[in-house]
C-alpha cells in the first residue's frame, strides 16, 4: 500500500478543548505567517467568549461550542481538521490519525484533556458526565428516573446535585463533607440550605450555540474524547425526574459493589433490604457503610485520569504520578519539540508557593495560552518569561447560586494543618475565609458578594505582615480595601 502524503505545519496542537483551542488562537496572535493545525476527535471546538478580568490572576467567561470554522475564519492560518490521533512518531516528528492521514510537525502540542474515572463498565445503570453528548444522555435518563445515586464530591458531583430537580438524590462520597476539594466544612455548612431547596423552575434558556451530535459522527475508537463540557453545561437541559427533590448524604462512604436486579435474589442482605423497601429498582448500589439503595441509575463523577494513551504508544514520555505528561517550565514534554497542556499534563517544574493545579477550565485556558508562547518562542529563539498566573492559585465558580473566588492555598493545602484561620460569615448573605500563617495571608475563600478578590490577591502575593491587624482584618466595619490600596 502506498506510504500517505505528509501534510506539512508548522505548529500541531491536538485536542479542540480550552486548551488547545486557546494554544492555537495564540499561536496565531504571536506567529499569524506560520500554518497551525488543531486536529480533534470532536465535531465541535471550544471557544471561550465574554471574558471579565476580576484580578491580575483571575478572569471569569463562559465556554462556548462552535463550529471549527468559526476558529478558521477568526485565525485565517489556522485550520482544523476532525480526526483522531493514532499514534506519534516523536523521532521523524509525524502525526498518524485514524482515518490513515499523516501530518508533519515542528512544534506539537498535546491537548487531549481527561477522561472520568469509571466507577464500572458503563452500562444503562452507570453514566458519567463529560461532554455535550453525555449531558444530553444524562437529561434523557433522568426526566423517568426516582431516585438516583451521585457518587463523588468534586465539582462535577456538586454542581448536579445542585442543578437536577424532581428526584432523590442519594449523593455519596468519600469525605467528611460535601465538595471537600474545594470548601471546607464551614463553608459547606453555608452552602447547605440552598442543596436543600427544591429549585424554582426557571425556563431553560441555552447561552450556548447548540448543535445535534450524532452518533454516526462519532469517529471510531474514540468514546470518551470528546472535550469536557464548560462552566454552563446545564443551561439548556432540563434536568427533572418524575418526583420530589430530596437528598440524602452519605458521607464517608465508597461503593462497594453494584447488583443488577437479577442478582438481587441470590444475596441474604440484598432479600433482607428488598423486604424493608418498597419497590423495585433497575439497579442497587451497596456502600462501604453496609447500607444498599436501589436507584434508577448511579452517576459516576469520581475525577479524571489524563488521556495520554493516543500519544504515549510506542513512546517514551515521563509521566507525573498522577499519569498525565510530565511538563517542564516551558511546558515542554520529555520528548522533543512536543508541549502539552490542560487536563492531560502534570506540571514538573518548581511551583510557586501559592499555586498548584486543579484540572479546571481555567488553569486549561492559562496554560494554552502559555503554551503558544513557549512553541512560539522556540521556534523563533526568543527568551519568554513563566507567565504571572502560575504565581498563585485562583478560580472563580459558582456553587448551590453563590459566587465563589478561591485564592492560593484556600483549603490549607500543603501546609499541614499548621495554619490559622480567619472567619467572617453572614449567614446566606457571605462567607469570608483566610488561611494565615504567622500573620501573613496564605489563601482565602469569597462567597457571595464580597468585593475583596484583589485586595487578598495582593495580600497573599505581596505576603505583608498582618499581624498587627489581627481579627481586625475582617471587621466588618474596617473597609479593608481602602486601607491595603
Ligand atoms: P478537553 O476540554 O477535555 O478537550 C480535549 C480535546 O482533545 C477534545 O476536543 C477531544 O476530542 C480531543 N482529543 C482527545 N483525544 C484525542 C485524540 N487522540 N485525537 C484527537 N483529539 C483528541 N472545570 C472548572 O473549572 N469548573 C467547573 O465547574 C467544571 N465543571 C465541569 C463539569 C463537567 C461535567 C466536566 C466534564 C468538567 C468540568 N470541569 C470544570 C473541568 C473542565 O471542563 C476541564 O478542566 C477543561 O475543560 C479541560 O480542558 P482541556 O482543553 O484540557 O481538555
Amino acid at each position: 500500500m502506498a506510504e500517505p502524503v505528509t501534510e506539512e505545519y508548522t505548529y500541531i496542537v491536538v485536542g479542540g478543548g480550552i486548551a488547545g483551542v486557546t494554544c492555537a488562537e495564540h499561536l496565531y496572535i504571536l506567529h499569524p505567517e506560520a500554518q497551525t493545525l488543531v486536529l480533534t476527535a470532536s465535531p465541535l471546538i471550544k471557544a471561550v467568549t465574554n471574558v471579565l478580568p476580576l484580578t491580575k490572576t483571575l478572569d471569569t467567561f463562559e465556554v462556548e461550542e462552535h463550529d471549527p470554522n468559526t476558529l478558521q475564519s477568526k485565525c485565517p492560518s489556522v485550520s482544523v481538521i476532525r480526526d483522531f490521533v493514532a499514534h506519534l512518531d516523536v523521532e521523524k516528528q509525524l502525526v498518524h490519525t485514524s482515518t490513515g492521514r499523516c501530518f508533519s510537525y515542528q512544534k506539537l502540542c498535546v491537548c487531549t484533556g481527561a477522561t472520568p474515572k469509571l466507577l464500572a463498565e458503563r452500562g444503562p445503570h452507570v453514566v458519567w458526565l463529560r461532554d455535550t453528548e453525555s449531558a444530553q444522555q444524562f437529561q434523557a435518563q433522568i426526566k423517568d428516573a426516582r431516585r438516583i445515586m451521585i457518587v463523588g464530591n468534586g465539582g462535577i458531583a456538586t454542581e448536579m446535585v445542585y442543578e437536577v430537580t424532581g428526584v432523590e438524590v442519594i449523593w455519596a462520597m468519600k469525605d467528611k463533607h460535601m465538595t471537600a476539594h474545594f470548601i471546607d466544612p464551614g463553608a459547606a455548612e453555608f452552602m447547605q440550605p440552598e442543596l436543600l431547596k427544591e429549585k424554582d423552575e426557571g425556563p431553560t434558556v441555552s447561552k450556548r450555540r447548540k448543535y445535534t451530535v450524532e452518533h454516526s459522527s462519532q469517529l471510531s475508537g474514540t468514546s470518551l474524547v470528546g472535550g469536557s463540557l464548560g462552566p454552563d453545561w446545564h443551561s439548556g437541559l432540563k434536568l427533572k425526574g418524575k418526583t420530589e427533590r430530596k437528598i440524602i448524604m452519605e458521607k464517608e462512604v465508597e461503593v462497594k459493589r453494584i447488583f443488577e436486579p437479577m442478582e438481587v435474589t441470590q444475596l441474604q442482605e440484598m432479600v433482607t433490604y428488598l423486604n424493608s423497601e418498597e419497590g423495585e429498582w433497575p439497579v442497587y448500589v451497596e456502600l462501604t457503610n453496609g447500607k444498599i439503595y436501589g436507584c434508577d441509575f448511579i452517576v459516576s463523577a469520581i475525577g479524571v485520569t489524563p488521556n495520554v494513551s493516543a500519544v504515549t504508544s510506542g513512546n517514551k514520555f515521563a509521566l507525573g504520578e498522577d499519569g498525565g505528561l510530565l511538563i517542564d517550565e516551558k511546558m515542554r514534554t520529555s520528548e522533543k519539540n512536543i508541549f502539552a497542556a490542560g487536563d492531560v499534563c502534570s506540571p514538573g517544574w518548581q511551583i510557586a508557593p501559592h499555586w498548584f493545579q486543579m484540572r479546571l477550565w481555567t488553569q486549561a485556558r492559562q496554560m494554552g495560552s502559555y503554551a503558544a508562547k513557549c512553541m512560539w518562542s522556540s521556534q523563533a529563539g526568543e527568551e519568554i518569561y513563566m507567565d504571572f498566573c502560575f504565581e498563585l492559585f485562583s478560580h472563580a465558580t459558582k456553587f448551590f447560586g453563590h459566587k465563589v473566588i478561591l485564592l492560593g492555598l484556600f483549603n490549607g493545602q500543603g501546609l499541614d494543618g499548621k495554619y490559622e484561620i480567619l472567619l467572617r460569615y453572614t449567614r446566606g448573605m457571605e462567607y469570608i475565609k483566610c488561611v494565615m500563617v504567622e500573620g501573613r495571608m496564605q489563601g482565602a475563600v469569597l462567597i457571595g458578594e464580597t468585593d475583596l478578590e484583589e485586595t487578598f490577591e495582593n495580600l497573599i502575593l505581596n505576603q505583608m505582615d498582618l499581624s498587627e491587624y489581627g481579627e481586625d482584618l475582617l471587621n466588618p466595619d474596617i473597609d479593608i480595601e481602602d486601607y491595603f490600596d
